[in-house]
């Protein structure tokens, strides 16, 4: 039984994060999606809000769930149990943060190792962050997130107004 957690902010999901979950699922028995407290960064949706557009985007896939988690992402593999955690590689400048977090992490603890997976190339580009600055001049992001967030992000630039 393998266990894997998928860390990171979501703020919001995109469809780039939904890739990885959906191909991630396929190889672990259990993902949890853990949606990160960050104190540094002043996300623009709730937790709530991004743990319940992740919920929503992903409902059709079984053994996926949603959580959310303060600290280090070993101590929360650690509490569900899982040995494996999941990051997803846009390009090259993703390369050496995520190599030094992947190493930081097993050394923390010995039996945790990181998976990587490569983004599929429609996807390459996207970024919470090019997400929210489309949306904010109100190009078309349909194909850039799921519809819920799509949703979410016209009323919340509108309701900004
Ligand atoms: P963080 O704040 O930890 O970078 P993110 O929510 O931005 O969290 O991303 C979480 C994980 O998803 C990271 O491993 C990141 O590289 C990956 N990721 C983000 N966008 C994409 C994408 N378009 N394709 C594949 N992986 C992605």
């Amino acid at each position: 039984m393998v266990k894997a957690v998928y860390p990171g902010s979501f703020d919001p999901v995109t469809c780039g994060h939904v890739d990885i979950i959906r191909r991630a699922a396929r190889v672990v028995d259990e993902l949890i999606i853990g949606v990160l407290v960050n104190s540094a960064k002043q996300p623009m949706f709730s937790m709530d809000e991004r743990c319940s557009m992740i919920e929503e985007a992903v409902k059709d896939i079984s053994n996926v769930k949603v959580e959310a988690f303060e600290g280090l992402t070993v101590n929360f593999a650690k509490k569900h149990g899982a040995s494996v955690i999941i990051r997803g590689l846009r390009a090259v400048t993703d390369f050496e943060n995520e190599m030094q977090l992947a190493q930081t992490n097993h050394s923390i603890d010995n039996d945790i190792d990181t998976l990587f997976f490569t983004t599929s190339l429609e996807y390459a580009f996207l970024s919470s962050t090019i997400v929210k600055e489309i949306a904010c001049y109100g190009s078309d992001i349909t194909n850039l997130v799921p519809d819920n967030v799509a949703a979410k992000l016209k009323k919340k630039f509108k309701d900004n107004k």
